[in-house]
């Protein structure tokens, strides 16, 4: 069993997503992908605005229907910052003798030796950059890694965020039922004053 690790704000989860996850499942043969929600980090605590529990509602609400994806909230339920490393071994010990393969952007593979613990992450998972732009793992990577080539697909959530905002239109952006759980919710009604 092969088991992507997908962790992200989703807030909220867009296609960017899907197709990249969808992606890595094909070309890394993976069995499921996990959906991971972060809780904020705090780096980000002045742009995600809608509360843990809308994320998850619409990241179950994206993946419904693919059997591939499951989300998991276990970041959501452990107290204060999430770190990586914790939620690996909290995967290891719940899916033993499963093969993880963690999912990243190639802007975060520079970043994982400041990690916490990033000699236990590279022990309990694989690292999979998702590359938009053909250009695969850089020589000079500081951990070993595996390009995955993923369709580029320009959404940000910080561009559904904004549409929403404006009152303009998230429809194609997000999966209807995304879309939905937004309206319904009022969400991302305001942008958050910095
Ligand atoms: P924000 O705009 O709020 O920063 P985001 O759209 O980048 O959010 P995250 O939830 O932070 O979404 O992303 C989770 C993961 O998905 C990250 O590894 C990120 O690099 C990746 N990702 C996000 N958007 C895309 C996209 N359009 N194509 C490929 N990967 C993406």
């Amino acid at each position: 069993m092969r088991i992507g690790v997908f962790g992200g704000t989703f807030d909220p989860p867009h296609l960017g997503h899907l197709v990249v996850a969808s992606d890595a499942c094909g070309a890394l043969g993976l069995d499921r992908v996990l959906w991971i929600p972060s809780a904020v980090p705090p780096h980000k605590v002045n742009t995600v605005q809608a509360p843990a529990g809308a994320r998850l509602e619409m990241v179950r609400a994206a993946i419904q229907g693919d059997p591939r994806f499951e989300a998991d909230d276990l970041e959501l339920r452990r107290p204060g910052p999430s770190y990586t490393v914790d939620t690996l071994r909290e995967l290891a010990h719940r899916h033993s003798g499963a093969e993880l393969v963690l999912l990243i952007g190639a802007d975060n593979l520079r970043e994982i030796p400041g990690w916490r613990e990033p000699g236990e992450i590279l022990r309990l998972a694989r690292v999979a950059v998702l590359s938009r732009d053909g250009a695969g793992v850089p020589p000079d990577a500081p951990v070993p890694a595996v390009a995955v080539e993923v369709t580029r697909v320009d959404v940000s959530a910080t561009e559904v965020r904004r549409r929403a905002a404006a009152g303009e239109t998230i429809r194609y952006l997000v999966p209807d039922a995304v879309r939905a759980l937004v309206e319904r919710r009022g969400l991302y009604r305001e942008l958050p004053r910095l």
